[in-house]
């Protein structure tokens, strides 16, 4: 039998169409590659009684020949998504032991259509940071290492335990967040495809608020036809979130090995920075050229207010987190620490709940929405987000089809080895996502090779809005050329 763990997302669709296993015997499969690589510290939570409670009865389903688009697919979960009568505790001390009475309108759905939880993913507290260090749960480790070192290296953030479990075969996708680059980032520094889906595309409902008007979800999977079918499931409209579009979810998968003959694509000259490592200056090029080759189009563009972005961002995400954070006052949820008075048992219990890093933007944000700082800080900011926008819809009228750009502008590091003294060079890995979100439009990063040292390197594509099937035609295209890329397992996992 084939190994259960390597196959995609596509080959389990068909191998347990043809009854060559079952959903049990895959889960089962997946549990014991986990417990065997809990030094990767990927989930928070293993959930098996439930995974195997959900696998038998979706056998039971299929035998009746009503299994759905994911019937037995084993799914991990970052802990920012609630799930009902499962602890979620967005990787922070302040919510404790919370387990929600209900279920994210995304993983509702994944449910729906017949997938099974393995458990809860590790990420950055409440998904702040890029390299999951921030987590009450601790590190991350990445399963890839440079060639010939046994560094643990960081799998980037927030989302570090999807993308390190995607990787490590010890679920076939995961659920993320892209606030900035949560999603992208993370899957560029394991060769594992994530996708930040068009701003309202998927329901924000249930999962845990960083800054709610860039906050998106999004699938990482090992293939972009992974990513596609993913999708599908997880999208679609939700009257109980206001941002959520009421457009119907098309067949993701049907935009795999589609032709991308004829299509324009913007290689933004903003995105060529000073002391860019010619490695990934190498990796642009050579996309760029598998694009042309597949029959594309390359057209320079400018995106003129990109060197704007990241300072913006880090105004506005603050400011939205400050705000969202104010409910956690241990009062409604997880961690309480009394005090003499009601405003003591506030100040102690978020002084004991929040890490230094949650602490850092909540004092930012509320800094810049204060009423002496609004106008320059943070209606500024907002200002700027336009003018960001702007710069993408004037791109893509002038007959652009998607825009090309590196997605992150190293390969992973070493943990414990940035911002430690500045947290700006933390914020750095995010330079070539942020835009991204705050324009609000869908963005793929895909692996594209590997560095001198072995490590995996992403491209990004920037699509219009709403148009994720030309980001998966060409994903697929640079899938085709790049090769898929897996680690080798040396944390132990089952032969
Ligand atoms: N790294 C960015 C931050 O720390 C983005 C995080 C995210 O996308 N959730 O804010």
């Amino acid at each position: 039998m084939t190994d259960l763990t390597s196959m995609t997302i596509a080959e389990a669709r068909t191998g347990l169409a043809r009854k060559s296993f079952t959903a049990l015997e895959l889960t089962d499969a997946h549990l014991a590659a986990m417990e065997a690589a809990r030094s990767l510290n990927a989930f928070v939570l293993e959930t098996p009684d439930q995974a195997r409670a959900m696998a038998g009865a979706v056998d039971a389903k299929i035998a009746k020949g009503e299994g759905g688009p994911l019937a037995g697919i084993p799914l991990g979960i970052k802990d920012l998504f609630a799930t009902r009568d499962v602890r979620t505790t967005a990787c922070s001390k302040i919510l404790g032991n919370f387990v929600p009475p209900y279920e994210s309108t995304v993983t509702s759905q994944l449910w729906r259509d017949g997938a099974v939880m393995l458990g809860k993913l590790n990420n950055d507290e409440f998904a702040m940071g890029s390299s999951n260090e921030t987590s009450c749960f601790g590190p991350v480790v990445n399963p890839w290492r440079r060639e010939g070192s046994n560094t643990a290296l960081v799998p980037g953030g927030s989302s570090g335990g999807s993308a390190s479990a995607v990787a490590a075969l010890l679920c076939m996708g995961a659920t993320a967040t892209d606030t900035g680059g949560s999603i992208r980032q993370p899957a560029a520094f394991t060769a594992t495809v994530g996708v930040k889906p068009t701003y309202g595309r998927c329901s924000r409902w249930g999962i845990v608020a960083f800054a709610s008007s860039l906050d998106q979800a999004g699938p990482i999977a090992r293939t972009n036809r992974d990513a596609a079918i993913l999708l599908r499931s997880m999208a679609g409209h939700d009257p109980k979130d206001t941002t959520s579009v009421d457009r119907a979810v098309p067949d993701y998968e049907a935009a795999i090995g589609k032709s991308v003959k004829g299509m324009k694509i913007g290689i933004p000259r903003e995105y060529r920075l000073d002391g860019m490592p010619a490695e990934i200056e190498k990796l642009w090029s050579e996309g760029a050229a598998w694009l042309k080759a597949a029959g594309a189009e390359l057209v320079d563009v400018s995106l003129p207010h990109t060197k704007y972005a990241l300072p913006a961002y880090y105004i506005v995400a603050p400011a939205e987190a400050s705000s969202n954070l104010a409910r956690y006052d241990g009062v409604r949820y997880g961690l309480r620490v009394p005090g003499r008075s009601i405003g003591e048992l506030y100040e102690n219990t978020r002084a004991a709940g929040f890490g230094d890093e949650v602490r850092r933007r909540v004092m930012i944000g509320t800094y810049v929405l204060s009423a002496g700082y609004y106008d320059a800080y943070y209606l500024r900011a907002q200002k700027v987000r336009t003018l960001i926008k702007r710069d993408f819809e004037e791109c893509f009228a002038s007959g652009v089809n998607a825009i090309l750009t590196p997605a992150t502008p190293s390969a992973a590091f070493g943990v414990g080895e940035k911002g430690g003294a500045d947290p700006i060079e933390m914020y750095l890995n995010d330079i070539f996502t942020v835009t991204v979100n705050m324009a609000g439009l869908p963005g793929i990063a895909v692996p594209a090779g590997k560095d001198e040292q072995g490590l995996p390197l992403g491209l990004q594509l920037i699509g219009r809005p709403f148009d994720e099937e030309t980001l998966f035609s060409l994903g697929e295209v640079v899938e085709q050329a790049a090769g898929r890329f897996t680690p080798p397992n040396w944390w132990g996992a089952k032969a």
